[in-house]
């Protein structure tokens, strides 16, 4: 059990489970001392502690998101970066890669937004390859592309570098790309594979509590946003730069995820970007291996995106016939560990195991060896 309560002082006290019993595609566990800086009091966002706060993160950023641009933070969750993806950065039509959920809203949301849209669509389970993106482009004029770097539904990895390369030869396009279970889990390259513009949410590889989404724009965004008519209020890059160029936000920033922000960067900044990116793909083999192991055991599993383009942060398993994902959650769950059904269209066929975050091999042995008595 889970409670908190006061002591004399008005300290707080809470009592929570052991980590590593949490795997879901997000939000993901997140590491006691990184829920105890949220207890920080409250300071206003415009004087020189919150300017601090935010300026002494912006290294740590860009490390992660591998850039030189500044990073911005919205107080918003993921969806909200992928609105203001659209919004600043599409001129007119918008070519969407749609392998899944998470792709499918990329795509609602450019037609939400009243721009021409068009889906490019791979059975569930498939990447996109560079070939299909290039023909689409040749067949009719597209200013941007919109893709899920990994898809969180199906745990398909899309080669972005490839993607954003097709894309640029294609003249002026700009690719927005949803890492929103990339970042700090998978490598990605922001400035070196020219990706226009890339957001992610963090309560995934971020492993912090949901409610903030970060994103880089880079120049050719920005220069579009300043001319886009219906970039609206709350997502406008144009101020998101000049606020962050004065290390403040344009509102109100969620203050108590900054503070975990802050320690949860600390934390990455000592573990190395790239020691976190291989610390994930272990975690990933480990999963293909013992689906490999059980189906030599006589259950038959499956891992649903084909090698190559496997996400290092979420695995989606296809289940033997007469098990359904609910009935294993469930199963699971009455053994004190949580993981993700399948999600929409797969949600019976499939489960999904979310490594990603601060979770490490050990812990996910712990959950396999749990699973594998719940399958057998
Ligand atoms: C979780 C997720 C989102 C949506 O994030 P919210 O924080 O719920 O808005 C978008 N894209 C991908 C790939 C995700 O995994």
């Amino acid at each position: 059990m889970t409670h908190a309560t006061l002591d004399s002082d008005e300290q707080i006290v809470v009592t929570r489970p052991r980590f590593g019993r949490f795997f879901l595609p997000g939000p993901t566990e997140v590491r006691a001392e990184v829920l105890a800086a949220q207890l920080r009091p409250m300071i206003g966002h415009r004087g020189a502690p919150m300017e601090a706060l935010i300026a002494g993160m912006q290294p740590a950023l860009r490390a992660v998101f591998r850039t030189a641009r500044p990073v911005y933070i919205a107080s918003s969750s993921a969806t909200g970066l992928m609105e203001a993806a659209v919004r600043n950065g599409v001129r007119r039509r918008v070519l969407s890669l749609v392998n899944g959920a998470f792709s499918e809203r990329f795509y609602q949301i450019a037609q939400a937004c009243g721009f021409e849209a068009d889906a490019l669509r791979v059975p569930l389970g498939d990447a996109h390859t560079p070939e299909l993106v290039a023909g689409a482009l040749r067949g009719k004029a597209y200013d941007a592309v919109t893709v899920v770097h990994s898809e969180t539904a199906t745990g398909v990895l899309n080669p972005i570098a490839d993607l954003a390369r097709v894309v640029h030869d294609a003249g002026d396009v700009v690719i927005l790309v949803d890492s929103v279970t990339g970042i700090a889990g998978a490598p990605v390259e922001t400035d070196a594979w020219a990706l226009d513009f890339v957001l992610t949410g963090s309560q995934k590889a971020l492993a912090l509590p949901p409610g903030l989404a970060l994103g880089v724009a880079q120049e050719p965004v920005l220069a579009r946003a300043r001319e886009a008519k219906g970039r609206g209020i709350y997502f406008d890059l144009v101020e998101f730069d000049k606020y962050l160029s004065k290390h403040q936000t344009p509102n109100t920033p969620a203050l108590s995820l900054f503070y975990a922000l802050q320690v949860q960067l600390e934390r990455i900044a000592a573990e190395g970007i790239e020691g976190r990116w291989a610390r994930h793909a272990s975690m990933a083999e480990r999963c293909w291996e013992w689906a490999d192991d059980m189906t030599q055991r006589g259950v038959p599993l499956g891992v649903l995106a084909p090698p190559g383009f496997r996400s290092p942060t979420v695995t989606c398993f296809t289940l033997p016939p007469g098990t359904t994902g609910p009935a294993v959650t469930a199963a699971l769950a009455a053994r004190g560990f949580t993981i993700g059904a399948g999600y929409g269209e797969l949600k019976d066929a499939t489960i999904r195991i979310g490594h990603m975050g601060d979770h490490t091999v050990a812990e996910l042995d712990a959950l396999l060896a749990q699973l594998a008595e719940v399958l057998s």
